[in-house]
């Protein structure tokens, strides 16, 4: 079979860049064309400045590269978001109708489309929330995300559209530091352990919200992409589950390897969106459908980032 040429939206973000040096090492370099509205950080080529609201570069993109699978990654995330929601739903909601629209258009195979636990509300259980359940957003990101999963839904049913998806949980990778998001505190702590010992947390100690490692993530996603149409039976999006902690928890697991770190915790605007998320997640759906398990539990994540982070990258 041959491989097919891929397109990433948004590959210079946290996730993009990971999981373009992982379908590069998959397919090769040159089946893969990162793009973004910024250059990336790593494995560069190829690569083409691609804002996602520009539709007819976006089309000329898919022509000039004879592009098959799409990975659209470009949104404006949970925390980010709050500060300009027309922004958000233009780049999250109209990127992804123009994404879906030329995918049918140039019969493209498959679209990969992320959404996230922040499509949760409060109205949502917040223990093992299954993946049928009440689903009231209160972020704009959110609710950009609900309305995509449902949009995916009716382009699958409709025109027969090949878009599959996960509800990623909080991703945790070393490669980057993320921003605008309200799980970035996870990642922020080992930097911030590592350097200075001590760490001031923007959610309170006992804040529970689920977490993923990144190559948990990369591996979730590609065992998505390669499944049998037939096994992806929900084209909302899945639910995705590793590990579920409280900053606590993860402060009590870097203080086995580093004694005297200190957490503070001063919580501001982002612990009323934690709040209205869940803490643990029912992904009974993925595992049974596609077979997802996950590898990395805290322990064992938490030895790879100590070991991995550049605290040059911090202040
Ligand atoms: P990120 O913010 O690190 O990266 C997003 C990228 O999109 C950035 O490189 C940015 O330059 C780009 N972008 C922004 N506006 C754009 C535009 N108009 N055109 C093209 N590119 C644009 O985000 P991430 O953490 O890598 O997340 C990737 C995807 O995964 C997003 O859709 C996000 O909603 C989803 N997600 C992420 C997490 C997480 O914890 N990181 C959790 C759940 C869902």
């Amino acid at each position: 079979m041959k491989p097919p040429k891929i397109l990433i939206t948004g590959a210079n973000g946290q996730i993009g860049n990971v999981l373009t040096i992982a379908l590069r090492e998959k397919y090769g370099k040159n089946q893969v064309l990162a793009t973004d509205i910024q250059k990336l950080t790593h494995e560069n080529e190829p690569y083409e400045f691609l804002d996602i609201l520009n539709t007819q570069r976006l089309e000329e993109i898919i022509h000039e590269h004879k592009i098959t699978q799409i990975y659209h990654l470009a949104a404006l995330l949970s925390a980010s978001g709050e500060y300009n929601p027309l922004k958000t739903w233009n780049i999250n909601l109209n990127g992804l109708m123009s994404i879906m629209e030329l995918a049918i258009k140039n019969k493209i195979d498959q679209v990969f489309f992320p959404s996230t636990i922040g499509v949760f509300g409060k109205t949502t259980p917040k223990v093992n929330t299954p993946q049928h359940t009440s689903i009231e957003p209160e972020t704009v990101y959110g609710i950009t995300k609900v309305t995509g999963e449902l949009l995916a839904n009716y382009y699958h049913k409709r025109y027969d559209l090949d878009i599959r998806s996960i509800r990623y949980p909080g991703i945790i990778s070393y490669q980057s530091l993320p921003v605008g998001g309200t799980t970035d505190y996870a990642v922020e702590i080992y930097y911030h352990a590592k350097k200075y010992k001590k760490y001031e947390c923007f959610l309170k100690a006992d804040t529970m919200l689920p977490m993923m490692y990144m190559p948990d993530a990369v591996k979730a996603t590609l065992n998505l992409m390669e499944a049998d149409p037939r096994d992806v039976k929900v084209r909302t999006s899945y639910n995705l589950s590793a590990i579920s902690f409280t900053p606590a928890q993860i402060a009590a697991e870097i203080k086995k390897h580093i004694p005297e770190f200190e957490i503070t915790y001063k919580p501001d605007f982002r612990q009323a969106i934690a709040e209205s998320w869940t803490g643990s997640i029912d992904d009974s759906s993925a595992r049974a459908d596609w077979g997802w398990s996950h590898d990395y539990d805290i322990a064992r994540m938490t030895v790879e980032m100590l070991e991995n982070v550049d605290v040059n990258m911090i202040d």
